[in-house]
């Protein structure tokens, strides 16, 4: 039988409009089960302290098992399990690991206008604790999981899913016990946490960052000692006059400018996206000319502070201590300074520096105690990982990627010091957003329904190109 052109025409429109159709029906579904999934995992309280991430932890295990993917949890406190699920590959490339933390910051219940644990749904936003931290990433990860299994996806690399409990301050129950004693069970070339976002402003996307480096959180302290005396005779010793010339010196002590990998491409990426005089800065920035340079660092220190934090091992005096009675001059005072150090710092030469910058032999500058997050060599740019977070980036966000390094701490931090080359993602925020108080770790927090769809469909873009059978 023959068909006149016209019916052919016809006839292929109907077959590409019904599958067209049966796309958007697929993806109304997927948003549909998404949403499920991220509201009953807002609904479960899993405040940190005390955690108590059991209940979200058998949820993604039943959501996981009933998919026909296999389950293990482990568990260093019987209320704060870790949930890890695997797919296998074919092992021609190591794993993925995808991550997310079920734990959520504490609330303060009395300043929010919809319930923190309620998951409301208004006006196109769901608004809960975690919907930003770290819940976004949970329901990414466990949709892509889920859709993997389902569309029987041949992989060249095992998928590993990781729900991680007690990021926000426990992490001996969380990463650090899975890195410490079931390393195996995550083992992986590249991983996918939480860290980075894509920035909106006035509803348009600005720039995408993803989290490819961290600083090392240390403490040093300084002691001054001098000899205690009666208030009314005033003393050259007195060990709270020593202490605050020590620490006001500090406070001017402007620790030498070093970039990376990172923050170099970070400056000049984001030079291409800024207002003429801000792009100058950054390109100031990483001139090798030191009046250029010291200029633009002299107002990122006014104005751009976290700007100047990522450029240099940043020190911070936090708490200063010393003296008991008015009459009494005091035998000891002590200031504890938050040090950040960059990546490749060496710690025993930094604490020389610090000992000339304070100069004073009645002061005793030494390294404190603090949980030390250890340090990982640059995630690499060139990578296979990056390259397809960037071009997934266009795709779904047609925009540039910021490669950074955050000044804080993450989990990351912990797979990194393994060597696995870890990535921070996140969904689109507006920047108007935080100053309205409805950011992260804020006394309300929220997402758009659209982005968090969008990031969950990136998310499977990027695990899909980087895992599937070539
Ligand atoms: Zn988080």
């Amino acid at each position: 039988m023959r068909f006149s052109r016209p019916l052919i025409v016809i006839l292929s429109l109907v077959l590409v409009l019904s599958a067209f159709s049966q796309e958007t029906d697929k993806a109304k579904a997927l948003e549909n089960e998404t949403m499920q999934h991220f509201q009953a995992l807002l609904r479960f309280d899993t405040s940190d302290p005390p955690g108590n991430e059991k209940p979200a932890a058998d949820y993604l295990k039943q959501v996981l098992e009933k998919e026909g993917i296999p389950v293990k949890v482990f568990a260093l406190e019987p209320h704060r399990p870790n949930v890890v699920a695997r797919l296998k590959g074919n092992g021609k490339k190591k794993p993925l690991l995808i991550m997310a933390h079920t734990d959520v910051v504490n609330v303060d219940a009395t300043k929010w206008t919809h319930p923190p644990f309620g998951a409301a749904r208004e006006g196109g936003w769901v608004y809960g604790r975690g919907t930003v931290d770290d819940k976004d990433n949970v329901v990414a990860a466990l949709m892509t999981m889920l859709e993997l299994k389902r569309q029987n996806v041949p992989l060249d690399r095992d998928v590993i899913f990781l729900a991680e409990s007690g990021e926000e301050g426990s992490t001996r129950v969380g990463i650090q016990f899975m890195v410490n004693q079931h390393f195996a069970e995550i083992e992986a070339e590249f991983c996918l946490a939480e860290g980075g976002n894509v920035t909106r402003s006035g509803g348009q996307v600005k720039f995408a960052s993803v989290q490819t480096l961290e600083k090392i959180p240390r403490a040093i302290e300084l002691i001054a000692r001098g000899v205690a005396g009666h208030g009314s005779v005033p003393l050259q010793t007195n060990a709270i006059v020593h202490l605050s010339a020590a620490v006001a010196a500090i406070g001017k002590w402007r620790p030498q400018i070093r970039l990376n990998d990172t923050t170099g491409a970070y400056f000049s990426r984001l030079a291409e996206i800024s207002s003429p005089a801000d792009a100058q800065r950054y390109r100031d920035i990483l001139s090798l000319d030191p009046k250029k340079r010291d200029a633009a660092d002299e107002y990122f220190l006014a104005n751009e502070p976290r700007h100047a934090s990522m450029i240099r091992t940043s020190v911070s005096p936090n708490i200063f201590t010393g003296g008991y009675r008015i009459n009494l001059i005091p035998s000891e005072a002590k200031a504890n300074l938050d040090v950040r150090t960059l990546p490749d710092e060496n710690p025993a030469s930094f604490l020389e520096e610090v000992k000339k910058v304070v100069n004073d032999p009645a002061i005793e500058v030494k390294f404190a105690a603090r949980d030390v997050r250890p340090g990982g060599p640059n995630t690499r740019l060139d990578s296979e990982a990056f390259q397809v977070l960037e071009a997934a980036i266009k795709r779904h966000y047609n925009t540039v990627t910021l490669p950074t390094m955050s000044t804080g701490a993450t989990d990351m931090a912990y797979l990194r010091a393994k060597g696995i080359q870890s990535f921070g993602i996140g969904p689109a925020l507006d920047t108007e957003d935080g100053p309205k108080g409805f950011g992260a770790h804020s006394d309300q927090e929220r997402i758009l329904e659209s982005e968090l769809h969008r990031f969950v469909r990136f998310n499977w873009d990027v695990v899909n190109t980087l895992a599937r059978a070539k």
